[in-house]
């Protein structure tokens, strides 16, 4: 028997909820989408809870139960998620941080979470950033790595270090930039956070005159003039994706914490030219990476982020436009890899609905086509139809087994 293979394809943010005035329909409802319309017809769609009904999950959790890994048992902060993903190599006793270029004023109200989205000069940002030694705390080596926009990663190394502390990003605009506490009442906790204290400071110091500021402030925009961090973890132990799955999987994505999790599972992360995890990436070669990566692997992830930023942004037409890009993907995927033989599975990892700008608890459409599937007959994928298609409803966690069983490697339960 010829190995079956499975696509998966995560549409970042893709749920949605009826606009009242775009005719009480969603993006997804919008939007022309006759790829996705053709996977929903021939196969099985329903609504899958990220978590479970009502929860609003964040990215991490979300993606970690869609991969297969309960984020009950696993999740240990987003931070190191996005560090590996970013290319660093996390010891055991490494904290890692989320991390964003921001905007503060003199009072250190922060202006602009996102610095106004930094397209271009990050990294030159980042190298005065990354030449910061904190001092106040001996012994403790600082990395930082810039990965998308306006998003980077800080890693604190050394010796009595903890993920017990609170952020430094207030998480809303407005507000002025929290000072970092421990959590516990730990002499580790209270180091880790004198240390991250210490290098948000001087990442003020060392952005607020820096020349590319000089060149944002000449073209309008707002300074990139202070790092503010969140999600401190260590690095989560995950057994392979292999062992859990018995499959070789490859991971396609832009993002730092799709690729962060894909390495913790021991998954390859095959990097695509062009795939920015911005809005602004290139399908076509994505698609390519898929059916390139298909050939040696029995599991591919690819994951597009486009229209969860215009979820966040509040951008009807971005979003629309986001999801029909997305639906050329799925066509190239779906002319090349036979779903008449494979499985190609399409779901989105939590709803970015515009109309919030940011996550809510809502279950997403989730669709699996391939060989021995029921059709649903679904003429069009969208929140509503997915709400009465052949499925049902099912959790994230769901997912992977679901799958594993069509390709024919799940393992017996009882005997
Ligand atoms: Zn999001």
């Amino acid at each position: 028997m010829a190995d079956k293979r499975a696509v998966l394809i995560i549409v970042d943010g893709m749920g949605d909820r009826p606009l009242i005035d775009h005719d009480y329909k969603t993006p997804l409802e919008y939007a022309n989408t006759p790829n996705m319309d053709r996977l929903a017809k021939g196969g099985l769609v329903g609504l899958l809870d990220p978590i479970s009904p009502g929860v609003r999950p964040g990215s991490d959790v979300a993606n970690l139960a869609l991969f297969g890994y309960d984020p009950a048992k696993y999740y240990t902060g987003r931070g190191p998620l996005e560090a590996l993903g970013a290319g660093i190599d996390l010891g055991p006793n490494d904290i890692a941080f989320r991390a964003n270029f921001a905007t503060v004023d003199d009072d250190f109200r922060v202006e602009d979470r996102r610095a106004g989205r930094i397209r271009k000069g990050a990294s030159k940002l980042a190298k005065s950033v990354g030449e910061i030694k904190v001092e106040s705390v001996p012994g403790i080596k600082t990395i930082f790595k810039p990965t998308v926009d306006h998003r980077a990663v800080l890693v604190l190394r050394g010796e009595k270090l903890s993920r017990n502390v609170t952020d430094t990003d207030p998480q809303e605009e407005g507000l002025k930039l929290v000072i970092s506490r421990a959590t516990d009442g730990s002499e580790e906790a209270k180091r880790t956070a004198a240390a991250v204290n210490e290098f948000v400071k001087r990442s003020h110091e060392a952005l607020r005159e820096h020349p590319l500021n000089q060149e944002r402030a000449n073209d309008g925009e707002k300074p990139a003039n202070i790092v503010l961090t969140r999600g401190a973890g260590t690095r989560p132990a995950l057994p392979s994706f292999k062992s859990m799955f018995d499959l070789r999987g490859a991971c396609i994505s832009g993002t730092a914490l799709i690729k962060g999790i894909a390495s913790a599972a021991g998954i390859d992360v095959i990097d695509v030219r062009g795939a920015t995890g911005s809005v602004k990436t290139d399908y076509e070669a994505k698609a390519k990476a898929v059916i390139e990566g298909a050939k040696d692997k029995n599991f591919v992830v690819v994951h597009v982020k486009a229209p969860d930023i215009a979820g966040h942004d509040s951008d009807f037409k971005s979003k629309v436009r986001a999801l029909e890009e997305v639906d050329t993907l799925v066509g190239h995927v779906i002319d090349e890899v036979d779903i008449g033989a494979n499985y190609v599975a399409l779901v989105s990892d939590h709803a970015t609905p515009v109309g919030y700008g940011h996550h809510t608890g809502d279950p997403v459409p989730v669709v699996i086509a391939g060989p021995d599937v029921p059709a649903s007959r679904v003429l069009k994928l969208s929140e509503a139809s997915a709400s009465r298609g052949n499925l049902g409803r099912i959790r994230g966690l769901d997912l992977m087994p679901i799958l594993i069983d069509l390709v024919g490697r799940s393992r017996l339960y009882g005997s």
